[in-house]
C-alpha cells in the first residue's frame, strides 16, 4: 500500500501546501467539477444554499477519485447532493436562486429550513452544560464521569465540512447555536475543581485549524502537578486526512509537534481521536506522513466514524478500512450511528443493518482489526451499542447495552428491544419481552426535568 496514490503523479510543490478552501461561491473554479453538468452543478448550489459547503484543495485533487464521481465516497462526504434536501425544500430553494433573489431573501428561506432540521440532539445544549460556582460553562460538555469535552472557540470550522455532520450549527453562522469557550481559563478551573476527571477530548469543528500557539493555551497548562489528574489527552480531528498538511508544514506543525511531545514526556497519554470514513482516506503518501509524523512525538491514533449510506455501507469496506489502519499503526475504536440531525434521511442506515455491515465486517479481519465498537448511538440517555440479534422464548430482539450512560449505575447493562428492520435511532425501539419501557426510561425523564427546572 505504501506510495500507492490516486494521484501518483502529483508532486507536493510549496504551493499545494498552501491552504486553500472553495466555498459555495466560489465552487466553479474548482477544476475536475466542470465535468459534472450544468444542472448537476446548479443542484449542487441550491443545496448548499441551506447546508454548510467547503472543501480544500488537498481534498479535491488527492482524496477524490473523480472518474468515480458522483459515486465516489469522499465526493459523497464532501459535496452537496440533490438529494440532501426534501424535495420541496429543493424546489423552494432552485426557485429563489434561478430568479436571482436577493441574500436577505435566501438566507431567510435557509433559516425556515434549517428550522425544521434537529439541531441539538440528544439534549446536548441543557443536559450536559458543566456548572462551576453555580455558573454554566459554555464550550463545555461533560456527561460522563471521567471526561469532560472543550470546544475551543477558535476549533468550531474544519477543513473541509462533512455533509453529514451533526455539528453543522456551528457552521452556519447562528451565534445563538454555538458552543464556544470563551477561555481556556475557564476549562482549567473546572478541571481543576474535578479531580474525578481523568480524560479531557478537545473537540470541535476540528480544534487542529487552531494555531499551534492556541493549542499551547489549552494544553501546556495541564503538565503542571495540580492537573497529574487529567492522566488522559484525546484530540479529535479529521485533519490527517482533511489537510494533512498541519502536520507536516512550517514552523506551526514543528511546534505543535513539540508540543506534542512534550506532552507524552510528562506523562500524558496522548490520543489522536481520528475521523476517517473510508480506507480511500489513508492512501495519500502525505496522510501516511502525518499519521507517522504524530506517531513518533508519542501520540497513539485511534480511529472513528460515523456509518453512512452512500459513503460507508459495506462490510468491505469498513474490514479494509480497519486492516490499513492497523498497518499504519492505528487503532480502530468507534462506529458511531449518524445522530438524528441535518440531511439524516440521506444518509440513514437501519440500524439492523448496521449490524450487520459491522458483524460483516468483524468476519472478515484478524483480532487485531476488532478494536471498534458499535455500532453506537450516542444518544441522551448514554452510549448504546447495538451487540447482535437473538431468538428468545421465540421472540426476535435486539440486544443492546450501554457503554457509556449518563447514570454510571446502567453502564454496560444489557437490554433488548423488539426486533426492528426499521429503526434507525433509540426513539423508534421499543421494549421486548412484555416490558413496557425501557429499564432507565423513567430516571432519565427525572433527569431531564430536573435539568430543565434549573
Ligand atoms: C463518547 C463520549 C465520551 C467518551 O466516551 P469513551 O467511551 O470514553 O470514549 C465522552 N463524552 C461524551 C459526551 C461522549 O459522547
Amino acid at each position: 500500500m505504501k506510495g500507492k496514490s490516486l494521484n501518483p503523479q502529483s508532486i507536493h510543490s510549496p504551493r499545494e501546501k498552501e491552504f486553500r478552501v472553495y466555498s459555495a461561491a466560489t465552487m466553479d473554479l474548482i477544476e475536475p467539477l466542470k465535468r459534472l453538468s450544468t444542472a448537476d452543478r446548479f443542484a449542487m448550489k441550491v443545496v448548499a444554499a441551506v447546508l454548510p459547503f467547503r472543501v480544500n484543495r488537498f481534498v479535491v485533487d488527492e482524496l477524490i477519485d473523480w472518474p468515480k464521481v458522483p459515486e465516489d465516497p469522499i465526493f459523497q462526504l464532501t459535496f452537496p447532493q440533490k438529494e440532501m434536501l426534501e424535495p420541496e425544500d429543493f424546489e423552494t430553494m432552485a426557485s429563489l436562486l434561478k430568479n436571482q433573489a436577493d441574500d436577505k431573501t435566501i438566507k431567510a428561506a435557509a433559516t425556515r429550513i434549517h428550522e425544521r432540521l434537529n439541531l441539538h440532539p440528544a439534549d446536548q445544549t441543557t443536559l450536559n452544560v458543566p456548572m462551576l460556582d453555580g455558573l454554566p460553562l459554555p464550550g463545555m460538555q461533560h456527561k460522563y464521569d471521567q471526561t469532560v469535552l472543550f470546544f475551543p472557540s477558535q476549533g468550531q470550522t474544519c477543513h473541509s465540512f462533512c455533509t453529514y455532520c451533526f455539528r453543522w450549527p456551528q457552521f452556519v453562522g447562528n451565534a445563538t447555536l454555538k458552543f464556544a469557550a470563551q477561555e481556556a481559563d475557564h476549562l482549567l478551573n473546572y478541571l481543576r475543581h474535578n479531580p474525578q476527571v481523568t480524560d479531557l477530548l478537545v473537540t470541535g469543528g476540528d480544534p487542529m485549524v487552531m494555531k499551534t500557539a492556541n493549542l499551547t493555551r489549552i494544553l501546556e497548562p495541564l503538565m503542571a502537578p495540580e492537573f497529574a489528574h487529567i492522566e488522559n489527552i484525546r484530540i479529535g480531528t479529521k485533519a490527517l486526512s482533511f489537510w494533512p498538511w498541519r502536520f507536516l508544514n512550517g514552523a506551526d506543525a514543528d511546534d505543535l509537534l513539540r508540543l506534542l511531545e512534550r506532552l507524552v514526556r510528562s506523562g500524558k497519554h496522548l490520543a489522536i481521536m481520528a475521523h476517517f470514513s473510508h480506507g480511500q482516506e489513508l492512501l495519500p503518501g502525505p496522510v501516511q506522513k502525518a499519521i507517522k509524523r504524530l506517531q513518533d512525538a508519542g501520540a497513539l491514533i485511534r480511529s472513528q466514524a460515523p456509518i453512512l449510506r452512500h459513503i460507508n455501507d459495506s462490510p468491505e469496506v469498513w474490514a479494509e478500512m480497519w486492516q490499513r489502519q492497523v498497518r499504519l499503526g492505528i487503532i480502530p475504536y468507534y462506529m458511531f450511528i449518524a445522530r438524528d440531525t441535518g440531511s439524516r434521511r440521506y444518509f440513514e442506515i437501519p440500524l439492523v443493518k448496521a449490524l450487520d455491515i459491522y458483524q460483516g465486517a468483524y468476519k472478515k479481519v484478524s483480532g487485531l482489526a476488532r478494536k471498534a465498537r458499535g455500532p453506537s448511538m450516542s444518544c441522551g440517555p448514554g452510549k448504546i451499542e447495538i451487540q447482535g440479534v437473538m431468538d428468545i422464548h421465540r421472540e426476535k430482539v435486539l440486544l443492546l447495552r450501554f457503554l457509556q450512560a449518563r447514570n454510571a449505575a446502567w453502564t454496560d447493562r444489557p437490554f433488548f428491544a423488539r426486533y426492528d428492520t426499521e429503526a434507525s435511532w433509540l426513539d423508534d425501539l421499543r421494549p421486548a419481552l412484555g416490558e413496557q419501557r425501557f429499564f432507565f426510561e423513567e430516571e432519565y425523564e427525572a433527569m431531564r426535568i430536573q435539568a430543565e427546572a434549573v
